[in-house]
């Protein structure tokens, strides 16, 4: 399964993703995972996207697209790969589309998670992550067990003016390749909203 998966910051990505990745057992390639390693690492990287990610805005494209590549290039790619966040504007996806055509390699999907506007930024403003488990959790609607609470942590860009800030960079960069991918009939749209299950189910069903 080679496929990409957008949908706003808030969506519930990450969470569909992790589940995804095990059930087709391929590699999560998810850019902001990889720019947050960065970051923290204290890399060169790191420094330049930090900038971007703390004020919610994206990455240049050149800087994104290198790393993508590269990636994509490591050897667990080979039988498959699930994209989360890249590509995220038109110059990423015809940039993706050019590499993979000079390796040969088809995308099976892209999958489009759904949620409106007015869910995301109250999902976000509460979400907190695991550190220690990687477990992602919501102070209302999935509260953590309390003797964990003092160890998670809230990213620095799920407030709310840097949720908004990366809505509309969804909206005004991300959503508009959603056509790019129609034209070549790979898009599966699923409803994000609901048990985390039956989101799963409809995405199983939806790549299936
Ligand atoms: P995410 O965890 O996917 O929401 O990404 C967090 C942040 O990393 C974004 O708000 C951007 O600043 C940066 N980022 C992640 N992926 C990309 C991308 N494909 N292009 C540009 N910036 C990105």
């Amino acid at each position: 399964m080679r496929m990409i998966f957008i949908g706003p910051p808030g969506a519930g990505k990450g969470t569909q993703a992790a589940r995804l990745v095990e059930r087709y057992n391929i590699p999560h390639i998810s850019t902001g995972d990889m720019f947050r390693a960065a970051v923290k690492a204290g890399t060169a990287l790191g420094k330049k996207a930090q900038e971007y990610m703390s004020a919610g805005q994206l990455v240049p494209d050149e800087v994104t697209i290198g790393l993508v590549r590269e990636r994509l290039t490591q050897s667990d790619c080979s039988d498959g790969f699930m994209l989360d966040g890249f590509p995220r504007t038109r110059p990423q996806a015809e940039a993706l589309e050019i590499a993979l055509e000079a390796s040969h390699i088809q995308l099976d999907a892209v999958l489009v998670l759904e949620v409106a506007d007015e869910l995301i930024v109250s999902r976000i403003v509460g979400r907190r992550s695991d550190p220690e488990t990687g477990e992602i959790y919501h102070l209302q609607f999935q509260p953590p067990p309390a003797d964990i609470v003092s160890r998670l942590v809230h990213r620095k860009d799920d407030t709310e003016e840097a949720c908004r800030s990366r809505l509309a960079a969804y909206h005004a960069q991300t959503a508009p390749i959603i056509p790019f991918y129609d034209d070549r009939n790979l898009v599966r749209r699923v409803d994000g909203v609901g048990e985390l299950d039956n989101i799963t189910d409809r995405i199983t069903s939806a790549l299936s």
